[in-house]
């Protein structure tokens, strides 16, 4: 199956393929997709069951005439014997073979190589790598220059994930999907470009979406979605950055918002403290702030009392996986009657993405203000 999508602006070459080798009499249970840009290419490979490769680096060895080199293994997944080419100037190529009897060895030969990054997702089970050609900040100020003011808008869930289910049969992917609608036209009347991850109802993985982003030298990313609870009387708004957190009912949100459940979220808690604290971290920090205060306030004046959950930090996949400024926001509980309702509403969920979009262009203002007087 071949895919084409995402890539609009010149600079990025864009190539997304996806192979399922059926040499042999079993079905291989790896598959691998790669979406290739300038300086940057991710590999994402799908696996039957969660697993927590070491995604080890050799240099290149002039000698053997070897290059340098990304490789995992895989223990107990069948696979046939894979090579792709990718030859985009920063992965070479990506292949898979079987080197012992449990064993199959998956290795990515460089052309370029600065840095990488990797993460594992659930549900699908996938490993996602990235490879930067060059450092990425380096690449976002470079892509800021050429393309400004993209802001890309990221309508949560979709498709067969039907997220949060609210009272009244009310679906979380199609209230995520009428307020990005609104938000784009807002943002687009302050001048900005928008991208949005999804524009109809369907299902968009978590790595597709973030490389969107990516691809687009995209100023901020925002998540949009809607929160559900246990019990009904819990409402408001909440808006997060990626960080750790341990707080039972943010753990609840992250592990749904991520498809997997909270006992799962250790493995990215560790990965996320791992992380030196990124200017990107402050950044997003700065943005659910200008975001949220502009919403809640926004609201407060024209729709009355708004219940304030505040701006929080939480171990998001959807943030981990991109270095642009991120947040994820909560516009209600759809499990909660007078959230519920006002989620219903057209007219407050205009109003809402009015000031949202306020709340961002007060944010970018200020920091192309920063980058214009230095
Ligand atoms: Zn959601």
């Amino acid at each position: 199956m071949s895919c084409s999508l995402l890539a609009r602006g010149g600079f990025v070459g864009f190539l997304c393929c996806f192979i399922t080798a059926s040499t042999n009499a079993a079905p291989s249970e790896l598959s691998i997709r790669h979406w290739a840009y300038e300086n940057y290419t991710r590999v994402v490979f799908e696996v039957p069951r969660d697993v927590s490769p070491t995604i080890r680096y050799l240099p290149s060895d002039n000698k053997k005439r070897r290059p340098e080199r990304l490789y995992f293994d895989l223990i107990d997944v069948k696979a046939d014997n894979v090579k792709i080419e990718v030859g985009d100037g920063v992965v070479r190529q990506i292949r898979s073979a079987r080197n012992r009897p449990r064993r199959t060895r998956v290795v990515l030969e460089l052309d370029r190589y600065v840095r990488h990054r990797s993460l594992t997702l659930s549900n699908p089970s996938r490993v996602v790598i990235d490879v930067y050609g060059i450092s990425g900040e380096t690449k976002i100020e470079e892509e800021t220059k050429k393309i400004k003011s993209v802001i890309v808008v990221d309508p949560g869930h979709g498709g067969r994930d039907p997220g949060a289910l609210g009272l009244s049969d009310v679906k979380e992917k199609h209230v995520t999907l009428k307020v990005s609608k609104f938000l784009k036209l807002e943002l687009e009347k302050r001048g900005f470009e928008v991208a949005m991850t999804r524009t109809t109802d369907r299902m968009v993985s978590l790595e597709e979406r973030t490389a969107i982003a990516q691809a687009k030298g995209a100023r901020a990313f925002l998540s949009i979605h809607a929160n559900a609870a246990p019990s009904r009387n819990v409402r408001g708004i909440e808006t997060y950055y990626l960080d750790r957190a341990s707080h039972k009912q943010t753990l609840r949100v992250a592990a749904r918002e991520n498809g997997t459940i909270p006992a799962k979220l250790n493995a990215l808690q560790t990965t996320i403290a791992g992380l030196r604290i990124s200017e990107n971290a402050r950044v997003s920090l700065e943005l659910a702030g200008n975001l949220h205060d502009a919403m809640t306030q926004g609201l407060h004046l024209e729709h009355g009392p708004v219940a304030d959950l505040g701006v929080k930090k939480g171990p998001f996949q959807v943030l981990f996986l991109t270095d642009i400024p991120a947040v994820l926001v909560e516009i209600g509980f759809l499990t909660n009657p007078k959230d519920a309702k006002l989620l219903r509403n057209s007219a407050y969920l205009k109003s809402l993405s009015t000031h949202m979009a306020r709340g961002v262009d007060r944010f970018l203002t200020k920091h192309e203000s920063v980058r214009q007087r230095q």
